[in-house]
């Protein structure tokens, strides 16, 4: 069973659901028979089920939803802090583990293979349910290939995880970059779930930012769509770690602002700044205004380029209600051509700390089932 129609209607039942038939002939323009038998094939297979009957006019319906249990996913973070998240098919964190990584990029295939088998023992319905396994890693991904091309936690260049994890553990494994993998999360299990045209930039020690357009992942030619963090906001500025100057990294980043701030004689983390911004420090306010409003500039320019829907900026474990986010906002909104109509929404919104595995989950569930299957 591997059809445009499963995957079309899957992805419908997923995004808008429970559905009834009558819906899916609606929004898929497939016909009634098409969607009689593609429902029926799903409903065996276990990835849809029937929910509650809706009285409308016409002949009751059933709606259909997704079945939950009938696919996990195994999501691993390979950012500053490795995770590994067991997820289901409705988006929920069934269990989560801190993990170690081995000193060796080539005995990455049997480390997951012992991971795995702490959340999905031989013979449970997880193992047995189990689609696959997705890995986040910061910078660049040759998605096709399952190549982290450089990671600079690991220091691996190159490395081919995808294949190695394959080859150990017999399914199929994804690499994403990080920002990417949590915007797929936000799509296909998250807030932006009825958004099919959105950016999402995320605010941490380094910038990231992912572009879903048209319900696809815009990767770009090289898989460097998105790379904001190492487009130039302050020219001739800072020497950032590629090698250029200036870049949005050096600016906007909490590495950045800790930096800025420490040279200034002042404390490192942002709520401090803020606090202190909030009670008229000068230096304070320079700061968060100076490195806010370089983000916000970056995310107009990004908003003339791309057009999306909205922009979801998100910060793991804070808010951007403070200065900073204000800055933000209002360089972003005040550069932004005014004629765009509907002015494009900048949603802010802090997200957990297990939020990259999750989304390394979320790769492996598009991947393997939202695509082809
Ligand atoms: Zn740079």
């Amino acid at each position: 069973m591997s059809c445009r129609s499963h995957v079309q209607l899957l992805r419908l039942i997923n995004q808008f659901g429970p559905l009834s038939r009558a819906e899916l002939i609606r929004l898929s323009g497939l016909s009634k028979g098409a969607v009689s038998m593609v429902t029926a094939e799903l409903l065996a297979h276990g990835l849809i089920e029937t929910r509650d009957t809706v009285h409308g006019g016409g002949r009751p319906s059933v709606r259909l939803g997704i079945a939950a249990d009938s696919a996990f996913f195994v999501g691993i973070s390979l950012a500053d802090r490795p995770v590994m998240v067991l997820g289901d098919l409705h988006g929920t964190i069934l269990d989560r583990h801190d993990i170690d990584l081995p000193d060796r990029m080539e005995d990455i295939g049997p480390h997951v293979r012992r991971l795995i088998a702490r959340v999905a023992p031989d013979g449970s319905i997880h193992a047995r349910r189990m689609r696959g396994i997705g890995l986040a890693v910061s910078g660049l991904v040759d998605e096709q290939g399952g190549i982290c091309v450089r990671s600079t936690l690991t220091g691996w260049e190159n490395a081919p995880l995808g294949p190695l994890i394959t080859q150990a553990c017999g399914l199929p494994a994804y690499v994403e970059n990080d920002a990417n993998a949590l915007t797929v999360a936000q799509y296909r299990f998250g807030p932006m779930r009825e958004a099919a045209s959105f950016s999402l930039v995320s605010v941490g020690q380094g910038i990231g930012c992912g572009h879903m357009f048209g319900g696809e992942l815009f990767r770009g030619f090289r898989g460097g769509a998105g790379e904001i963090a190492h487009a130039t906001a302050e020219p001739g500025g800072l020497p950032c770690l590629c090698g250029k100057r200036g870049c949005l990294d050096t600016v906007s980043s909490l590495a950045a602002i800790s930096h800025l701030a420490t040279r200034a004689g002042l404390p490192g983390e942002l709520e401090q700044l803020e606090q202190l911004a909030a009670q008229g420090n000068l230096g304070a306010v320079e700061l968060l205004h100076r490195s806010g409003s370089a983000l916000g500039l970056m995310i107009a320019q990004m908003v003339q380029i791309m057009d999306p829907q909205r922009v979801l900026v998100v910060r793991q474990g804070g808010e951007l209600t403070g200065l900073f986010g204000r800055a933000m906002r209002q360089a972003a909104e005040g550069n932004i051509l005014p004629q765009l109509a509907p002015r494009p929404e900048i949603i802010t919104c802090d997200v957990m700390a297990d939020s990259w595995a999750f989304g390394a989950a979320s790769v492996a569930a598009d991947r393997s089932l939202f695509r082809e299957f």
